[in-house]
């Protein structure tokens, strides 16, 4: 079977470098070793997502001479797929709602941290304090009774209880040389959103369940998600999956070293190619042959 790799983008912004990199790479080493390379449209935030982003997207890949395979997935198209492994892990007892609204968890927080540090994930957010996941069944019930918002958690310590210790395969690089076979830490995450009221996935759940589906062998993407594969890897164990190999790449930097941002003129595909850049001249920007 040839592999299968990807490229997700979310359109909620035009693409720049970053993405111009990743695309580009996903798109040569599908090429090299005979594989296929799929585009998917990562667009479950409705408030964020637009549809003259998404037309910019195949604008400008094909501009940048990827070709790609249809149709394209389009996650917004398939919120019962996820809804179906809520359901699994709901089953499986590892999920439950939490009610309480982003300024009351930051009062939480508050209140844990006077008594002394409290952790937070990777991406430097305070873990959540999983204060409802005590709250009595008829409790919850009322509350979603009387149509109050709520966010789907998973219950990381009974997850974990379950799926147990569990590794996956590097073929980059991560944080301090993490590579080859790598622990999966899912505890430093806490009790992630799975899904919420208004929007029932999230974007751990919905592209786990996609490579699965799609059958994605090889993930091929930016380091800054690289210690969000511990919840991907703890959600296939959960729910049965087979998991791909993983190769995070560097990120593009701007001239001060920062992460670029869809908002960053300077780096935009678009602007680029107005001042007279060809894709040979992206490809020599972002280091690649
Ligand atoms: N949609 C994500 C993004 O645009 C990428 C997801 C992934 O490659 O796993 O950052």
């Amino acid at each position: 079977m040839p592999p299968v790799f990807r490229f997700a983008p979310s359109p909620n912004g035009y693409l720049h470098l970053g993405h111009a990199y990743s695309a580009l790479l996903n798109f040569d080493l599908a090429r090299q070793a005979g594989g296929r390379l799929l585009l998917r449209i990562e667009d479950i935030d409705a408030t964020r997502c637009r549809p003259e982003f998404e037309e910019a997207i195949y604008e400008d890949l094909a501009w940048l001479g990827i070709a790609w395979e249809t149709p394209v997935r389009r996650q917004s198209e398939h919120f019962a797929a996820y809804r179906a492994a809520i359901d699994g892990l709901s089953e499986q007892g590892l999920i439950y709602p939490s009610f309480e609204s982003r300024a009351e968890i930051a009062r939480l927080v508050a209140g844990k941290e006077a008594a002394g540090p409290w952790p937070r994930d990777p991406d430097g957010a305070p873990l959540y304090p999983g204060t409802a996941r005590s709250l009595h069944t008829d409790a919850r019930d009322r509350l979603i009774g009387q149509g109050a918002p709520f966010a789907l958690r998973l219950d990381m310590a009974a997850a974990i209880a379950r799926a147990g210790e569990f590794c996956w395969h590097e073929h980059g690089e991560g944080p301090a040389g993490a590579t080859g076979e790598v622990a999966a830490r899912p505890e430093d995450w806490g009790d992630v959103i799975l899904a919420r009221k208004e929007t029932p996935t999230s974007y751990h759940l919905s592209v786990v369940i996609d490579d699965a589906l799609q059958g994605v062998t090889d993930v091929v993407r930016g380091v800054d998600l690289f210690r969000s594969t511990s919840v991907h890897r703890l959600l296939q164990q959960l729910l049965g999956l087979s998991p791909p190999a993983y190769r995070h790449h560097p990120l593009i930097r701007d001239d001060a070293g920062r992460k670029l941002s869809k908002s960053t003129r300077a780096t935009g595909l678009r602007e680029l190619r107005a001042e007279g850049a060809s894709p040979v001249d992206i490809r020599r920007l972002v280091g690649l042959p």
